[in-house]
Formats: structure tokens, C-alpha cells, sequence
């Protein structure tokens, strides 16, 4: 098998292409011609040499990730489950909001964290993604759009399947393509990588690019975090917000933290006054997040009135404060629970457009 031409930054790429005694100036054209211009077949790249082209067809591997599966949710949200070259799937997500066309990527088959309120983490984690494999997302769902109806994304979060600082090279060398002025040119303020609380990687993210940081945080006592996020145990709230100084933040920017509000267990009274205590004011943000029930899982969601008075308090002592709205739950859209249904063989049950007219189909898009 080929290595893949997407696990290429261009830094590298120009190395590689200066050790066969071309320029760099021919290592900025391939890449326009593949991250800018999407044209990913080389025989079609007319100002670059015949002997080039035929050399890079013959190294490098060019073929991008497949989508297996795809649906759409009433709500705009449009899922897709992405295969690997090895059989292997992971989801990822484009979420509208506004004028923003945000693509939810994953960083791993399955994940090791073991959440307890997350479907993926039943899976275990079977590997970690290379970088041209997340880079690959991407591609294929905006090569999807372009062939229907020409939405561009606009966004990414590191927020699917997988713990993204648990794949820290792969992850920074494919948020580093993403980023690269010459190719794919996103901005750093529209990429938001996002960790359960990875202290050993968090302390690294001085080497990161400097993306926005989101840390999902879910609980402000150690006990009901344990209870939700088993890392805790390892790396405690104390650990946490040690190594979250450490990291190095632009001016006005501010750290994210994500907090799934689940009904009895951490949207109350003391968790507000946990929350309160706990955060550097001028340096946070929270995104509530009400609990997107799935079959089988053991919480709840709080009523809207709880989650407007939780945000309420929080926002009246001095934090500010969002509420996510739960997009896409009319297609699985808890993290995980696609691949799921997609191995269970239960998404034949979809297939049906008595059942979900126009929303769902079942296609490749390569
Ligand atoms: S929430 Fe994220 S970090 Fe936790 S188990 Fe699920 S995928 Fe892993």
C-alpha cells in the first residue's frame, strides 16, 4: 500500500520534493492543486511536469477516505459514517449554525477515556487515526457537498469519536494541513480541538498550533466527574486546571469549557457555586450542553426551565454562558451511536422513506 499523499504537511512535502532536486515553488503548485483547487488526480495538474506527476502517482496514494453512509437530520445536521482504507469507520458530523458550516471530525476508531455518558466509549478504542485519515474527513464531506448543492464548510471541531490528544502528533500535523495558507488555508479561530482533560498533552500544547481550546469539563466536584469521566481519577480537577494555565493563549481569547447538563447529577445549586469558583472569569466560556438521551443510557435531560435558570445563575455571577440546542437527534446523532447501528445492521430500518422521508440514504459518494 501507498502512504498517503494527506499525511503530507507541506513543510514535508517541500523536503521531499528539494531531495529530488525540484523547488519549493513546484511543492507549493501540488499543493494548491490538491487542498485548493481539489483536483486530486495528478494527470490533470498542467504546469507540472510529466516525469513528476507520473513519479508522484506512483508514490503516493491519492485516494481519500469513502463514505459509507449518509443522513440527514430535520434540523439541517447531516451525519456521515467515513470508512478506512482497512474496513475500519468512524462518524463525522457537518453542523450548521448560522452563517457557519461546522464539520465535527474524529480523531480515533472508538476511544480508550470511557466516558460513561458516551456511546463511543462502549467501543473501546481500536486505533488511532494518521493524520491524512482526519485530514480525509474533511475532503470526502466537502467533496460530498460540492456534488450537492455546494455548501462550504466553514468550521471544525475536534468533537467526534476519539480522544484527540490521545493522537497528538497525528492531530497536530493534520490540524497543521488544515491550517496551511497554501492549501486548505482555514483559520486558527475556526478550528477548535477539544480534550476530555489529557493533562500530559495539555501541558504540551505550547508546540500546538494555536487553535481555540475547548476542555470538556462536565462537573465541578471530582466525585461526580469520576463518576462520568473516569480520567478524572488520574488527572483531577486540581491537575486539570493546573495544566490549563500552562496554556498559551492569544489576547481575547478564551477557553471553552463544555458541560453536559444532566437531570439530578451536576445541575444544581452546588454545581453552579462549583462552577463559579472554579473558573478563571475573563479567561472562560461555557457551552451547556442538555444530555441527548439515547436508548439504553442511564441519564436524563433537565427540563428547559432548569437549563435556562442554571444558565441564568451562572450568567448573573459573571460567567458567560451558552446552551448548545442537541442537533441531529432524529439520526443517531450521540456521539457513537451511528457506528453502532451501522454495524447492528439497524440503519436498514431507516432505509424505509415511508419512515424518514427524503432524509436517509444509503450512498457512496466515491
Ligand atoms: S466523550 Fe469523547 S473522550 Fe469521552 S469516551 Fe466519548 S469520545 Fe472518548
Amino acid at each position: 500500500m501507498l502512504p498517503s499523499f494527506y499525511d503530507l504537511t507541506l513543510a514535508e512535502f517541500t523536503d521531499i520534493l528539494l531531495q529530488r532536486g525540484l523547488s519549493k515553488f513546484s511543492a507549493a503548485q501540488i499543493y494548491d492543486w490538491v487542498f485548493k483547487k481539489n483536483v486530486r488526480d495528478p494527470s490533470l495538474w498542467t504546469n507540472v511536469s510529466k516525469e513528476t506527476r507520473q513519479w508522484l502517482s506512483e508514490t503516493y496514494d491519492f485516494k481519500l477516505p469513502k463514505i459509507v453512509w449518509q443522513g440527514l437530520s430535520v434540523d439541517g445536521t447531516r451525519k456521515f459514517l467515513v470508512g478506512f482504507q482497512d474496513g475500519q469507520t468512524v462518524e463525522t458530523v457537518a453542523i450548521p449554525a448560522r452563517e457557519r458550516l461546522t464539520l465535527c471530525i474524529s480523531s480515533q476508531v472508538g476511544c480508550a477515556i470511557g466516558c460513561t455518558f458516551c456511546h463511543t466509549a462502549t467501543q473501546g478504542l481500536k486505533r488511532h487515526l494518521k493524520a491524512g485519515e482526519v485530514v480525509g474527513q474533511f475532503l470526502v464531506v466537502q467533496d460530498w457537498l460540492n456534488q450537492n448543492g455546494g455548501e462550504k464548510l466553514t468550521n471544525i471541531v475536534y468533537m467526534g469519536q476519539g480522544e484527540p490528544l490521545h493522537n497528538y502528533e497525528n492531530v497536530k500535523k493534520a490540524t497543521t494541513i488544515f491550517l496551511e495558507p497554501k492549501g486548505m488555508g482555514l483559520g486558527q479561530r475556526r478550528i477548535t480541538l477539544s480534550t476530555s482533560g489529557l493533562v500530559p498533552a495539555i501541558e504540551k500544547l505550547i508546540d500546538f498550533p494555536p487553535v481555540n481550546i475547548a476542555i470538556s469539563l462536565h462537573a465541578a466536584h471530582n466525585e461526580v466527574r469520576t463518576e462520568l469521566m473516569p480520567i478524572n481519577k488520574v488527572y483531577d480537577l486540581e491537575r486539570l486546571f493546573k495544566a490549563i494555565k500552562t496554556i498559551p493563549l492569544k489576547a481575547h481569547r478564551r477557553i471553552t469549557y463544555e458541560y453536559l447538563l444532566i437531570d439530578g447529577l451536576n445541575d444544581g445549586e452546588r454545581d453552579i457555586q462549583g462552577l463559579i469558583d472554579l473558573l478563571p472569569k475573563s479567561e472562560s466560556k461555557v457551552n451547556l450542553i442538555p444530555f441527548n438521551e439515547y436508548p439504553g443510557s442511564n441519564y436524563r435531560r433537565p427540563s428547559d426551565k432548569k437549563i435556562y435558570w442554571f444558565m441564568q445563575q451562572l450568567e448573573s455571577n459573571g460567567v458567560t454562558c451558552t446552551v448548545r440546542t442537541t442537533k441531529g437527534t432524529d439520526i443517531l446523532a450521540a456521539c457513537g451511536q451511528l457506528k453502532s447501528a451501522y454495524e447492528g445492521g439497524e440503519l436498514n430500518l431507516w432505509s424505509s422513506p415511508q419512515q424518514n422521508p427524503q432524509s436517509i440514504s444509503s450512498t457512496s459518494s466515491q
